[in-house]
């Protein structure tokens, strides 16, 4: 990603893609000091951008880094960059991160917090068989307790069993891995939350020690309005072969089916479709 053309907004300006470089003595190289956020933009718009800002803001205070720049700002260049890559329909990735300073410990509060916002192009997440129902493998590593790690950030740290539970996934021929969490119950996949569907009523985990994604609460919005009952509470993983449908949901991933998780099969039925199908055009509207 980094050999291409175009503009990188990075603290304030605008660079030349191949020149978005940051030092090698960065604190967030070294320790994990970086949030992030993923967003997409339709016909021009960002969806939600102002939620996602504002998580960033959380996410970062979260991690003990000041943010440099308030809400406003953030919308008003992640408009800036979006405009610059001349794209309609994009993914738009802002990072905030403590970078290299006078100091190279785990203490490095007077080293600068600094933020960039890329934005490219990016298909549907899980690619072109996206309705046909992903494969989920179940990931060995569990998502932390919230006493352990503060799960709520959308911070790079609890990334590192999402990359190694994805790698393992992906060489057994899955699309994704679904984590329990340290209790034992279902909990989400590497980078998107999970529903499933029985009887007609909805059922998804209760976002205790993960990220209450954004296209989630959406979802559940949708779901509402058309007076479907949804159950947010915890779910084992001896239910799941009771479910009939089941569905993920992230700003990347929108809302993609589940044909499989492990030895356990779903059906692409008439709700997921649907919920799928209006999640696109709420999008676009
Ligand atoms: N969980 C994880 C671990 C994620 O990375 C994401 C994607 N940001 C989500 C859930 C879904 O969040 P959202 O709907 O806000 O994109």
């Amino acid at each position: 990603y980094d050999d291409r053309d175009g503009l990188i907004w990075m603290d304030g300006e605008m660079v030349n893609w191949r020149d978005a470089k940051v030092h090698i003595l960065s604190h967030a190289m070294h320790y994990a000091s970086s949030v992030f956020e993923g967003e997409r933009a339709y016909k021009g718009k960002i969806f939600k951008s102002r939620a996602h800002s504002e998580r960033l803001v959380a996410s970062a205070e979260a991690l003990d880094m000041p943010m440099p720049y308030t809400v406003d700002q953030i919308e008003a260049a992640k408009e800036e960059t979006l405009k610059a890559s001349g794209l309609q329909d994009a993914y738009v990735r802002a990072l905030v991160w403590r970078g290299s300073g006078d100091d190279m410990g785990v203490a490095s509060a007077k080293n600068p917090v600094r933020m960039a916002i890329a934005v490219w192009g990016w298909g549907a997440y899980y690619g072109d068989a996206k309705m046909q129902g992903a494969k989920l493998d179940i990931a060995e590593w569990k998502r932390p307790s919230p006493e352990t790690i503060p799960v709520h950030a959308k911070a790079a740290g609890l990334y590192m069993i999402c990359t190694i539970s994805k790698h393992k996934a992906e060489a057994k021929g899955c699309s994704d891995a679904l984590f329990m969490d340290y209790r034992g119950y279902v909990a989400e996949a590497t980078g998107a939350n999970i529903f499933f569907v029985k009887d007609g009523e909805v059922h998804t985990p209760t976002p205790d020690c993960f990220l209450n994604g954004i296209t989630r609460q959406t979802v559940i919005g949708m779901l509402k309005d058309r007076g479907i009952t949804v159950h947010e509470r915890h779910i084992m993983p001896e239910e799941l072969d009771g479910f009939e449908q089941c569905w993920l949901t992230g700003t990347a991933a929108e809302v993609t089916p589940v044909g499989q998780i492990g030895p356990h099969s779903f059906e692409v039925g008439e709700l997921t479709r649907d919920i799928a199908k209006a999640y696109e055009a709420l999008v676009r509207s």
